[in-house]
């Protein structure tokens, strides 16, 4: 049986503090200016290399994926707005939020009233400069904060957008973390917006560790982390991989997981995947959370959950998206996303992994009556290793439900008991000779093949 868990990973990495380990990934990542293609994309992912054995893909500018086209590579490197004085008032060097992302090359003058048209800022949150992006249309422009825009003066101004949109390609990483089993749980996060924190950041810093910390395992099943351009990237790697998806027995998409608010858990399409399950079960014992539905918007699970995959993947977020007003504004910064936060999202996935991992159906080797643990040393052993209690009531609950039908997982839940306990009381049995692994099929469920 596999043992995961924040406290294994501090001992295994030698990493006292995952989430400040995690924080200062963002801190490194954040002030790169990435969009869906271009150098932004590749010195990310360059970055997220050095943790992990990620595999660079470059798919070529007008690739044809699934019913899109594989777009132009945007870079960009510099842009700038002068007021009649030549003062530059926009600067994408002191926030790469300040042009919109994928903006069209400009070099003009222009009057205020037309300059007017190209910028976006948020009267309701006058400090704060938005995030916009001009993907899929061809357009440009500027986003600043509402107060600055009411303080510029009449008059001509001078605009400069010194990027290039040219064939070139679309770069995602993808890392496969070989377990014992070919069967793969798929993790996914988006590495596609500029100087966000924990919209793209805080993905990127969790799977960037657990990569580095399942790498150190021998897991029981594969690993396929994925770090892609929202959208376009997805669609990009499940047509190359249309045909290999078999092998998909879990996936998750990791987002939004480092602001203070509590975790929501966002279920696959299907609704009652086994990772539905999973976190629907760690959720429940770990305190305040949200579990909702599946809706055909959000990020990659869209693309996973399209009717013609229908993959089993869910989506683990906090606070979700459009439900906190920092999104996709300059607020969405290194002070927004939290240590504690990033490390609580990873002691949940790690949770739900030891679920998936383990969640086997045993057999009871003695089902008549209730087997003697005393004469065995059984209540010796479990007085050893745990803090007693409910642990007796974990060995009565596995070997009552131990039929060979009943995994560990629904014996957690018919207990209301917390799957580790389950899974701990099981391993005891096994140690002990009263269990036995069912044979897949057994007694008409069976257990995993
Ligand atoms: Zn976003």
């Amino acid at each position: 049986m596999t043992a995961l868990g924040l406290d294994d990973l501090k001992a295994r990495l030698r990493l006292p503090d995952p989430g400040g380990a995690m924080h200062d990934v963002v801190r490194e990542l954040y002030p790169l200016c990435r969009s869906i293609t271009g150098n932004g994309v590749r010195e990310t992912l360059k970055i997220v290399g050095r943790q992990i054995p990620l595999e660079i893909r470059e798919v070529p500018s007008g690739t044809p994926v699934l019913d899109w086209v594989v777009p132009k590579e945007w870079n960009i490197r510099d842009a700038w707005v002068k007021d009649p004085s030549g003062a530059k008032v926009i600067d994408f060097r002191r926030s790469n939020l300040h042009v919109v992302g994928y903006s069209q090359p400009v070099r003009a003058r222009m009057p205020l009233g037309e300059l007017k048209r190209h910028l976006h800022s948020l009267p309701d949150r006058p400090d704060w400069i938005p995030y916009r992006n001009s993907f899929y249309r061809d357009d440009w422009g500027f986003c600043l904060s509402h107060r600055q825009l009411q303080s510029l003066p009449e008059g001509e101004y001078e605009v400069l957008i010194d990027a290039t949109h040219g064939d070139g390609s679309l770069t995602y990483g993808e890392a496969l973390i070989a377990g014992r089993s070919s069967r793969e749980i798929l993790l996914s996060c988006h590495v596609c917006h500029p100087s966000l924190a924990n919209d793209n950041l805080s993905g990127i810093s969790l799977l960037s560790l657990l990569g580095r910390y399942l790498a150190e395992l021998s897991p029981f099943y594969s690993y396929r982390l994925l770090f892609l351009p929202v959208t376009i990237g997805a669609i990009t790697w499940l047509a190359r991989n249309d045909g290999a998806l078999s092998e998909i027995e879990h996936g998750l998409v990791v987002t939004l997981v480092g602001d203070a608010g509590r975790t929501t858990y966002k279920r696959s399409r299907r609704g009652d995947a086994a990772i539905d399950r999973a976190f629907a079960h760690v959720l429940k014992h770990a305190g305040d959370h949200e579990i909702v539905d599946f809706s055909p918007y959000g990020y990659d699970e869209r693309q996973f959950c399209s009717p013609g995959f229908d993959l089993p993947v869910g989506c683990l977020m906090r606070t979700p998206h459009g439900q906190f007003p920092e999104y996709h504004t300059s607020a969405d910064d290194l002070e927004f996303v939290k240590p504690e936060a990033l490390a609580d999202s990873l002691a949940k996935t790690l949770a739900a992994l030891i679920v998936l991992e383990n969640d086997r159906r045993y057999v009871n080797l003695n089902p008549k009556g209730e087997p003697q643990l005393g004469r065995r040393g059984i209540y010796r052993a479990m007085a050893e290793r745990s803090d007693g209690g409910g642990r007796e009531m974990a060995l009565l609950w596995v070997l009552n439900q131990s039929d060979g039908m009943h995994s560990l997982l629904d014996i957690a839940d018919r207990s209301s008991m917390p799957f580790e306990a389950i899974r701990e009381a099981a391993q005891l049995l096994l140690e002990h000779e009263l269990l036995r692994e069912a044979v897949p099929g057994e007694l008409g469920r069976g257990g995993r093949s």
